[in-house]
């Protein structure tokens, strides 16, 4: 199966070759990185701090998360507890390889980030999907019906890509008690968007039950710093230091000079105005695709930067037939669950003119 950054790379293949294509595929704020983030890297680079990093990562920056979301969850975090990773996405590896043998089961929620079955599938973890219901919550009596005392890994994503839903109180009491009831039982939660919350409040499960939950984090979206590969996990005491001997053995860490930018990025009271000033900006977006998509949205996302549009076809066809036709590229929602074959995902992280022109373009295909 075809990823989101695939797609993207084919629109700019034919951007390059002078076709005028508009993107609304893939989650990428089009904003730059904060110029303080920049200069803090170009710093240690002419620092003379280009040697190994910590595996663990620099200590420095794992100080920086600690305070950022100690303050953030209202609970205590241990710089010991960070594990330091290049973007988010290995810590999805990272859980489920060192929680999870053959015999073991893992719950997704779809529509989920495809990167979770990826993994499962690559490492041969079975695993059953739940449908979320159209508020993007967890139905009681599905995942009920699921567990059992293989399961050992739940993974939840809130704000939710692809469709931007939060978690409600109801449903964190639900993930408490199961907590409760099924000691093995281990729960991922992502939040790799969780500054990007434009209505509602982000509720996080690892305030509640740090020792059974692994955070996962990422500068990518809240920072603009998608190539820049920098974010994080929080994972409980028994299962990190094995991680960091592996993320020795395998890329040892993010690159030293980034992690220095990422002090800057949790530290920098004129970053934290620009997080807030590009907050403002995608609630804009969120509000004008939706003023123009009306007839076809069902949920109005909460948090994140898309739309996911069920459409009267087949998702994959259609988006073919938009970026061969129409130059626009957007990611069909076969991607986010077998469930949503008639489904495509808009990105509103794009300009209000390039949103204007690929909303165009997308309704006249329709
Ligand atoms: N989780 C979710 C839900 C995402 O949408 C993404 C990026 N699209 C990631 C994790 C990973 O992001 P990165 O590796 O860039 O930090």
């Amino acid at each position: 199966m075809i990823t989101a950054v695939e797609i993207e790379a084919k629109a700019k293949e034919l951007k390059s070759k002078g076709y005028p294509v508009v993107s609304l595929a893939i989650g990428e704020p089009d904003f730059p990185v904060h110029e303080n983030i920049k200069k803090s890297i170009n710093k240690a680079i002419l620092e003379n701090k280009n040697y190994y990093p910590n595996p663990q990562g620099v200590i420095e920056l794992r100080e920086a998360i600690a305070e950022y979301e100690t303050k953030r969850k209202n609970i205590h975090i241990n710089p010991d507890e960070i594990l330091v990773t290049a973007g988010g996405k290995p810590v999805i590896f990272y859980t489920i390889f060192s929680l999870c043998n053959n015999d073991d089961e893992v719950i997704l929620f779809e529509p989920y980030y495809l990167v979770y079955p990826y993994w499962c599938k690559v490492l041969n973890i079975k695993y059953h999907t739940i449908k979320l219901n159209e508020d993007g919550l967890i139905p009681k009596d599905q995942l009920l019906k699921h567990l059992n005392n293989k399961t050992r890994l739940l993974i939840i994503n809130y704000p939710n890509n692809p469709q931007g839903s939060l978690m409600s109180k109801e449903n964190l009491e639900l993930l408490l008690e199961v907590l409760d009831k099924y000691p093995r039982i281990y729960i991922l939660s992502d939040e790799v968007y969780s500054e990007l919350v434009y209505e509602g409040e982000h509720i996080s499960i690892f305030s509640y039950k740090k020792d059974r939950v692994i955070l996962l984090e990422s500068f990518s979206k809240t920072f603009c710093m998608t190539g820049l590969r920098l974010g994080y996990g929080i994972f409980p005491k028994e299962i990190i230091k094995s991680l960091v001997t592996f993320n020795s053995n395998l890329i040892t860490g993010p690159t030293t000079p980034v992690q220095y930018g990422g002090i800057t990025a949790l530290k920098d009271n004129e970053v934290k105005n620009y997080v807030n000033f590009m907050r403002e900006e995608f609630k804009k977006r969120r509000d004008f695709v939706y003023d123009k998509l009306k007839n076809f949205i069902k949920f109005k996302p909460k948090g994140a930067f898309y739309y996911f549009i069920e459409i009267p076809y087949d998702g994959l066809e259609f988006c073919n037939k938009a970026l061969n036709e129409k130059f626009l590229a957007l990611t069909p929602g076969s991607l986010f669950g077998d469930s949503f074959k008639n489904y495509v995902r808009i990105s509103f992280a794009n300009s209000i003119e390039n949103l204007e022109e690929g909303l165009n373009r997308f309704l006249s295909l329709l």
